[in-house]
């Protein structure tokens, strides 16, 4: 068995997605019905344009705070087509350019937004066990390993920085104590935090938009928004006029009219193992079911499924020229292999395991690799996304704080805690036009592939100056 077996899935949106369609059809004969596209001009009082968690949480906390307003959700193909069916399943408190808000408005106000993501973890377990959304939430944290003495300075040095931001329940743990809780080939050390939880994307997902249409939220899918523009969503369909409309977009932003150079979209790919014996998890270990990561520059990013696989994923193919996005997922056979070679490095007693399911989704990166939530009050349209691979408990957060800037400008409540947060009203300036956009990306992956090469081999403890020089390039 190998991870080239033509029975792997290739594409087909995600296994998570896979598997909920499968287990629709098993339950009533056929795959879930699309809701239906907007049948014409409408009005609301706010239009979210996006079906994935950012646009869910919006709706679901706005509807929520008003039971009173007409809220509509615009996605142009159903509810978790987006990273939001497609990701590794981390909800977990890291949130994109953390560092540089700390340098942009000062140290304090970068621990307020540490605390708020803290908290963020705690917020979508509670609102997924009152809302009876069951996604295979198992709050484990994460671990994030080191396997190279490079990894591990730089493990060390993370360490301390998450600690200076408010993290005191962060644990270090030398090789012994890393593999007590996962047997990782190699492993030098580990940081573990306890905000994270592993759960199952598309279930969170499909289950939020449940959630929101039950409250009363007007949720149609197959509706493709073609412009956004003061007080207007325009689809083929029909316009929907709002005094407020939010993009909630994400990795698909480029796509809208204008906005081409806006995120980057940025690919992650992710394969599934076949179900482990008991004998391979007895190897393997991992009882805590945290999220597994490493301190490699091109990180992977793991987790232990309910149903006991692997899922793991990684950048195999991280931009497309021109800002394309991929359609179904498909993922090249390269990738697959890199994945699954990363996979078998983790741990070689999986040797000839197979694979079921190979995929791959868009995240948005700005130009400044900064989440940012922002609404002008002049024109009432806001946007929230750019959270780099750090999406599923951030879109939680964002969608709180669109939230409370709505009600704010609207009138109906004062600023809040979370309107406060320096990542608010952020702006970023846009990507570089062609091709300096496809060429900087790739150099920089593959300067980090590079880097990463470079440190297996040399052994040292200093980090590859090649990732350094890439780091700088980029502006992270
Ligand atoms: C493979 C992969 C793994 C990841 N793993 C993790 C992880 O483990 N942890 C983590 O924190 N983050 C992870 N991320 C990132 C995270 O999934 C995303 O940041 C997050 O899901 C973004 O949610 P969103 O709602 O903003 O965007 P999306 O989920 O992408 O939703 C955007 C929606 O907008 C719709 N849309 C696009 N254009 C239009 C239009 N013109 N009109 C109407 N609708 C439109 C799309 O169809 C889509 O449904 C991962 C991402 C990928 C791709």
């Amino acid at each position: 068995m190998s991870s080239a077996d033509s029975t792997v899935v290739n594409g087909g949106i995600s296994f998570w997605h896979a598997q909920e369609v499968r287990k629709a059809r098993e339950a009533g004969g056929k795959a879930p019905a699309p809701r239906p596209h907007l049948p014409g001009d409408a009005h609301a009082d706010v239009a979210v344009v996006g079906g994935g968690y950012t646009g869910l949480w919006t709706a679901y906390y706005l509807k929520k705070a008003e039971p009173s307003l007409r809220i509509t959700v615009l996605e142009r193909e159903f509810c978790g087509y987006g990273a939001s069916g497609r990701n590794g399943g981390w909800l977990y408190n890291g949130i994109a350019g953390r560092d540089r808000y700390a340098r942009l408005h000062g140290h304090e106000a970068a621990v307020r937004l540490q605390r708020a993501m803290n908290d963020t973890v705690a917020e979508v377990v509670r609102v997924t066990g009152e809302e009876g959304i069951d996604a295979d939430v198992h709050r484990g944290g994460v671990l994030e390993v080191a396997r190279t003495p490079a990894q591990l300075t730089r493990l060390r040095a993370y360490h301390e920085t998450e600690l200076a931001y408010g993290e005191e329940d962060r644990e270090l743990y030398d090789a012994r104590g890393t593999a007590e809780r996962v047997r990782v080939a190699g492993a030098l050390g580990a940081t573990w935090t306890p905000h994270g939880a592993r759960l199952h994307p598309a279930k969170l997902v499909r289950g939020l938009a449940a959630a929101v249409e039950a409250l009363g939220v007007t949720v149609h899918e197959n509706t493709p928004v073609t412009g956004t523009v003061p007080g207007r969503a325009v689809t083929p369909y029909g316009t929907v006029r709002a005094p407020y409309v939010l993009s909630c977009t994400e990795g698909f932003t480029a796509g809208l009219k204008g906005q081409r150079r806006t995120w980057l979209p940025m690919n992650s790919s992710m394969i599934v193992t076949r179900p482990l014996t008991g004998e391979q998890w007895e190897a393997v270990g991992w009882e805590g079911r945290e999220t597994l990561g490493d301190m490699a520059h091109a990180y992977l990013y793991a987790q232990r499924t309910a149903d006991g696989r692997i899922a793991l994923g990684g950048r195999g193919n991280p931009y497309r020229y021109g800002s394309r996005t991929d359609a179904g997922g498909r993922t090249r056979a390269a990738t697959v292999r890199e994945l699954y070679e990363a996979l078998l490095r983790l741990f070689p007693a999986l040797s000839g395991i197979g694979l079921d399911h190979t995929w791959s989704g868009v995240l948005g990166v700005p130009r400044d690799w900064c989440a940012a939530v922002t609404l002008d009050r002049a024109t009432g349209l806001g946007r929230a996304g750019g959270y780099v691979g750090s999406g599923v408990a951030t879109a939680n957060l964002a969608g709180r704080t669109l939230r409370d800037l709505v009600r704010h400008d609207s009138g109906q409540a004062d600023p809040t805690d979370l309107t406060a947060l320096p990542w608010v009203n952020h702006r970023t300036r846009r990507w570089e036009p062609e091709p300096l956009r496809w060429l900087g990306v790739q150099g920089l992956y593959a300067a980090y592939r590079a880097a990463d090469r470079r440190e297996r081999a040399a052994g040292g403890a200093g980090s590859s100056r090649v990732a350094r020089v890439a780091d700088r390039i980029a502006g992270r």
